[in-house]
């Protein structure tokens, strides 16, 4: 299997090769390579970046995004639960609007500082 290492913009053409419980990767010009390479046959996992709604007319729609990478095959059920989330409380930038989603250790927290006053 050809998988394109995205960890970093060299973008290493690799190529994995599946015998049994071995992985065998090559075409990285560094171990990062290979440690995604395993990690995407074994436990894809994405950062997620969206928006959510919330009850404030100054800013109806909020930046958000997960702050470590969930599982891939959770990505659907997150974008589903954000897109019937509403936030009603104004909170900074990186602060959490939900915690430890799917139990994965990671949360999802706010991009923008729109609803409050940025500290200087
Ligand atoms: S293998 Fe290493 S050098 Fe190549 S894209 Fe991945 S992180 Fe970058």
């Amino acid at each position: 299997m050809n998988l394109v290492c995205i960890v970093c913009p060299n973008g290493c053409r690799l190529t994995v090769t599946i015998d049994g419980e071995d992985i065998t990767v090559t075409g990285q010009k560094c171990p990062k390579g290979k440690t995604y390479a395993i990690a995407e046959m074994t436990e894809p996992k994405r950062s997620v970046t969206t928006t959510v709604r919330t009850v404030f007319e100054e800013a109806p729609v909020l930046p958000v995004r997960t702050n470590g990478e969930i599982p891939k095959d959770k990505i659907f059920d997150l974008m589903k639960l954000l897109d019937g989330f509403v936030l009603n409380k104004r909170i900074k930038r990186g602060e959490a609007i939900l915690r430890n989603v799917f139990d994965s250790g990671v949360d999802v927290i706010a991009t923008s500082g729109m609803l409050m006053k940025e500290e200087t």
